[in-house]
């Protein structure tokens, strides 16, 4: 399968890309490592005239840290941030989801920025354009249908990048710059809940950096993953926890758990969250994951059968919810 015929951009800094893209509006998209959008521009998912690599804009390279927060640059690759010591030992949930995304090959390509900006995924979508004709467009594709949920007035596509419910569990935030200068937002805010355009960020503008608040003392985190290929896949379901406790083995003061790849965001399970404040964790843990398995509202034909993924949501929620408990006592 070829690539289809586009203009090669390479900015070196973030003011030309961001002029680049206004200036090719509609036409223009940006390249990170390139391990989903070469994909998708083979398949012609997306068509785009002009490719903006970020490759060649060094201040989005590294990681920062501060007293109370690091930052992380969008062009950090995954595995850098698997092995950083640093994230090993700051952001210890950021490193575990980052080191399990695809195969080595994608970990070494792949950067964060590229993770988060990772578009949504549907059996219907991602296929060859000859695959696609086959049968009329659905919404996602610009037509006014779609295959998986026949009477449904939106795109239920999955996504299923395994950084944001990480780091939305670590109270990220992303730094974007666009036309407007720039800004800085909860990572939370990034994500529309429509799988047809699930990333809420304009054409003219970048993610630059990710900046995650150092976790209180007492505090664990765990990321669990199921998939179906254990050396490289998306996931089939994943969890991710972040707890504090006020001492060890003390009551919790603040939990969040984030589903990956049950709906067209990762998404919060906040009825679960606050069933966990207050309480210790042994006495509130099973409530917590009956909570996410009743919040979880996996569709079909997504990966598995929608009970199947229900019962994986409570399994790996009580799974993270167990190591994360651990950590916070020392015993990781
Ligand atoms: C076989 C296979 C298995 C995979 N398994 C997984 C998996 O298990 N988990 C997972 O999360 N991913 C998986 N991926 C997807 C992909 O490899 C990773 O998500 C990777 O991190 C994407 O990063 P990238 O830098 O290569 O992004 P790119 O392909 O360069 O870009 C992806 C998207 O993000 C946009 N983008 C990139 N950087 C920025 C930025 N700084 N600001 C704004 N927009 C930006 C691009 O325009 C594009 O739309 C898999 C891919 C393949 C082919
Ligand atoms: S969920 Fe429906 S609209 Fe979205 S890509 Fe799949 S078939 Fe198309």
């Amino acid at each position: 399968m070829y690539l289809p015929q586009f203009k090669y951009l390479k900015p070196g800094t973030v003011a030309e890309a961001v002029a680049m893209l206004s200036e090719y509006q509609g036409g223009a998209g940006v390249i990170a490592g390139g391990s989903d959008l070469i994909v998708k521009l083979k398949h012609q998912i997306v068509n785009l005239r002009y490719v903006v690599d970020l490759k060649g804009i060094s201040n989005l390279y590294g990681i920062v840290s501060r007293a109370d927060e690091m930052e992380i640059g969008a062009l950090t690759k995954l595995s850098a941030i698997e092995s950083s010591p640093e994230i090993l030992n700051k952001a210890l949930l950021l490193a575990q989801a980052a080191s399990v995304v695809g195969g080595p090959q994608h970990r070494s390509m792949g950067t964060l920025g590229g993770n988060l900006c990772l578009d949504t995924r549907c059996y219907y979508f991602n296929q060859s354009k000859r695959w696609r004709q086959s049968r009329p467009p659905c919404y996602k594709t610009g037509g006014d249908r779609c295959y998986v949920a026949a009477k449904s007035p939106m795109c239920h596509a999955v996504y299923s990048g395994d950084t944001a419910p990480a780091l939305i569990a670590l109270g990220a935030r992303v730094r974007i710059v666009g036309p407007e200068g720039e800004r800085e937002q909860e990572l939370e805010l990034l994500y529309s809940g429509n799988g047809k355009r699930p990333i809420n960020l304009d054409a003219q503008s970048i993610i630059t950096s990710v900046i995650i608040p150092i976790s209180p003392p007492y505090a664990g985190h765990a990321y669990e993953k199921y998939r179906l290929r254990e050396a490289v896949d998306f996931p089939v379901v994943g969890a991710a926890v972040a707890l504090s406790f006020e001492q060890p083995g003390g009551v919790c003061t603040r939990a969040r758990i984030v589903l990956n790849a049950v709906g067209t965001a990762p998404s919060r399970v906040e009825e679960a969250e606050k069933s966990l404040l207050g309480r210790k964790l042994e006495e509130a843990l099973e409530e917590a994951a009956e909570l996410a398995y009743q919040s979880a509202r996996p569709i079909h034909r997504m990966g598995g059968s929608p009970y199947y993924k229900k019962k994986l949501v409570k399994v790996l929620t009580r799974r993270a919810l167990e190591k994360a408990g651990s950590m916070a006592i020392g015993n990781v």
